[in-house]
């Protein structure tokens, strides 16, 4: 596209990053279905390898064709678009959302490091920490979102190995809880033991509210990383990831994709540019559809709590953070059931438009247990500290008519 700096983001979301000449003038992208690219000569192969290894500017190493695991047209338009969207220099997609997550923790983290971390993480997340990274002598310590800027310092500095933090990481909103954490404070926090000569990276897994509703670089995060799976592909189509940031950050992150092998296909690639076309439309009719269904079902008998950004009040906690934060409620909630595990599967059995199921972000409305699937792999005591309880319904929805899906769950909370 010409004179691309004239346009916003959400125009460029839609032609940006592809150059319709170099392909027949197609209106779309073609998949580019090929493993490797042919070298003019022998001296642009050198040249090439020297710029995708090196020092050379985002544009030339885009410009240096080598081979699919390392770079490629698709991939390099879907990356231009989420960078737009997200405000950032450059994006990276993966074949996963738990790629871009486990391959930018290695990015940044060798033996003897420490991770600082939000509670709740996504149950894969917790669990490549707690269960995998710690055998590559990786440690982490952990804070509540609750806590101040002043107990998340003293946890950490309470770790023999405070002064080797390389990456503090949070999920905000967290899945299923909706927990907000602060990423300025964060901020605030990292600058104070920069003093002290500790220099982590603050990544974001911007997964519930990105990249239309939350921009955590302009509140001090320097990565952002995303199961793109959900409102990024936004069609229950495709398992896919992404990071984006800083230039700096994101090139050594590339380096580390293309060794691990997890780059996104060109086919994956591909359907992501296709579906950041109509993020923004998407996820604003998925939060309206939200907020009708959430009236619903503030006040109904049969809900003992609703978890969901929309209904907080100017009495509680988070709304302050909220109002800073995030740009809008947006469609993901969780529901505590009066009762148990039983009552929260009567519900689920009983849904018929809203299908069950976990992921989320997705045109259809889903439904699905936490704590027996997508948390499960969780430690049951670490589950029920952060409010991952056996009545916890979460609610991804979807871009029906918001009617039938209020029909739906009013149903299903009927046969309770
Ligand atoms: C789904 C999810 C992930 C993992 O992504 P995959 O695409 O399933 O690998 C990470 N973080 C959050 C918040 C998620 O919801």
């Amino acid at each position: 596209m010409k004179n691309e700096q004239d346009f916003t983001a959400e125009s460029l979301a839609i032609a940006g990053g592809y150059d319709a000449t170099s392909a027949h003038n197609s209106i779309k992208p073609p998949i580019y279905q090929t493993s490797t690219f042919k070298f003019n000569t022998a001296e642009e192969g050198k040249a090439f390898f020297q710029k995708a290894t090196g020092e050379a500017p985002l544009e030339e190493r885009n410009a240096s064709l080598i081979y699919t695991r390392l770079n490629h047209p698709n991939a390099i338009t879907a990356e231009y678009r989420l960078a737009k969207l997200d405000g950032a220099e450059d994006a990276a997609f993966f074949e996963s959302g738990m790629a871009a997550i486990s391959t930018t923790l290695l990015t940044f983290c060798n033996a003897g490091d420490l991770i600082l971390m939000s509670t709740p993480l996504y149950g894969g997340t917790d669990a490549f920490i707690k269960k995998h990274l710690v055998n590559f002598g990786i440690d982490y310590v952990e804070f509540d979102p609750s806590d101040t800027k002043e107990q998340i310092k003293e946890k950490l500095m309470a770790h023999q190995n405070a002064k080797k933090l390389k990456v503090i990481y949070v999920e905000t909103p967290a899945n299923p809880t909706l927990a907000l954490t602060d990423i300025s404070a964060l901020d605030e926090l990292r600058q104070e033991i920069n003093q002290e000569g500790i220099h982590p990276v603050i990544v974001a897994d911007n997964t519930y509210m990105g990249p239309i509703f939350q921009k955590p670089l302009a509140h001090g995060a320097d990565i952002n990383v995303y199961s793109a799976t959900k409102y990024i592909g936004g069609h229950s189509d495709i398992i896919a990831g992404a990071a984006s940031g800083k230039d700096i950050y994101l090139k050594e992150i590339k380096k580390k994709r293309a060794i691990l092998g997890n780059t996104a296909s060109p086919f994956t690639s591909w359907l992501l540019s296709r579906s950041l076309e109509t993020i923004g439309l998407r996820m604003e009719k998925q939060a309206a559809n939200a907020a009708k269904l959430a009236d619903f079902l503030a006040g109904h008998p049969n809900v003992e709590r609703l978890h969901f950004l929309g209904t907080l009040t100017e009495e509680d906690a988070d709304y302050g953070l909220y109002k800073k934060q995030y740009t809008s409620a947006g469609a993901m909630m969780a529901v505590e059931i009066k009762g148990g595990e039983s009552e929260a599967f009567r519900f689920l059995n009983a849904l018929q438009l809203v299908q069950l199921a976990i992921s989320l972000g997705s045109t259809e409305t889903l439904a699905s247990h936490p704590y027996t699937m997508s948390s499960s792999n969780m430690d049951e005591a670490d589950r029920l500290k952060s409010g991952i309880t056996p009545n916890l319904v979460r609610i991804s929805v979807g871009i029906e008519n918001p009617e039938d899906i209020i029909k739906d769950v009013k149903q299903a909370l009927s046969a309770v």
